[in-house]
């Protein structure tokens, strides 16, 4: 694991769906390693973060994310209607003498408020989620929750990454962990880019080989190394899986702490194994 000066090394949790167990790995890996050094963790799930509900620690900060969205200043709008023609994205639409905003379907490029002759489109910060900062011992938690009706996930994902990697106060973590929003698509995108390392956290199953192949072919069009981790897989069949792949068995005891809100590993041999292994390769990524 080599760590530039100015940023840290991001190892980055991802899913092809939910419940394939990256939430589990992220959350026992990053107190697992925070027995003996500075932890971060990221939960970057913005739609449903749930780190914090197996990492309880004391919150020490709450702050709101906003993005930048134009506002109409109607007294001055010549009514040109240029702004509604050229937003690709449909967020401004002029019926009549009207011009109408959609907050919602804007991608804050600032293009319409540039290009207003009357500077009638200023943009205005509009909040669209939270981040709040714990601490767990050597663990600190920064989870970014998007608020209820809110489709701009990748910005609080930002938001989140932003403050984790590059914190304005305080030093660099050596080790951030980033525990994704499943799937594949630009919220799951935003949290692969930003890593150094990607564990692709599926089940032995068809259906998680396909996320399994989804996501390996995403972390290869990024340029980000990974390795593959099987969570869930029955004992007869640990010796089927190609070498390289990190398995984790299927275990009552592991899924009764989870279902609990527990961490299990460290009163389960398998997981705190599964660790010690993950670790390894964690630390010896060149
Ligand atoms: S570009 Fe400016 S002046 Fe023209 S319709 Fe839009 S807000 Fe009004
Ligand atoms: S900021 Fe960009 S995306 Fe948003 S309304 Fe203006 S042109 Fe459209």
């Amino acid at each position: 694991m080599l760590r530039s000066p100015k940023r840290p090394f991001v190892v980055t949790f991802a899913s092809g769906k939910g419940g394939a167990g990256k939430t589990l790995m992220a959350t026992n890996f990053a107190h697992y390693l925070a027995r003996d050094r500075e932890i971060t963790l990221l939960d970057c799930d913005v739609e449903e973060p749930n780190c914090a509900l197996f990492l309880k620690g004391e919150v020490l900060e709450r702050t709101v994310v906003t993005v930048a969205t134009p506002s109409h200043v109607e007294e001055r709008c010549l009514m040109c209607g240029e702004c509604a023609r050229r937003c690709r994205f449909n967020a401004v639409l002029k019926v009549g003498e009207r011009i109408h905003l959609f907050p919602k379907l804007c991608h804050s490029c600032a293009y319409c408020s540039d290009l207003c002759p009357v500077h009638a489109l200023p943009m205005v910060p509009r909040e669209i989620g939270v981040l709040q900062r714990s601490q767990v011992g050597r663990l600190t938690l920064l989870e970014g929750r998007l608020n209820l009706g809110e489709e701009k996930g990748v910005g609080v994902i930002e938001r989140v990454l932003k403050e984790g990697c590059a914190p304005q106060d305080g030093p660099l973590p050596d080790l951030v962990l980033v525990d994704a929003p499943p799937g594949t698509a630009c919220p799951a995108q935003a949290a692969v880019a930003a890593a150094d390392l990607l564990i692709c956290v599926t089940e032995p199953t068809p259906y998680g080989g396909h996320d399994r192949e989804l996501l390996l072919a995403l972390a290869k069009e990024l340029g980000v190394p990974a390795i593959p981790l099987l969570n869930r897989v029955p004992t007869h069949l640990t010796q089927e899986f190609e070498e390289g792949t990190l398995l984790v068995p299927h275990d009552l005891e592991i899924a009764t702490s989870y279902a609990t809100g527990r961490l299990a590993y460290e009163n389960n041999l398998p997981l705190l194994g599964a660790l010690d292994l993950l670790k390894g390769a964690v630390f010896h990524v060149p």
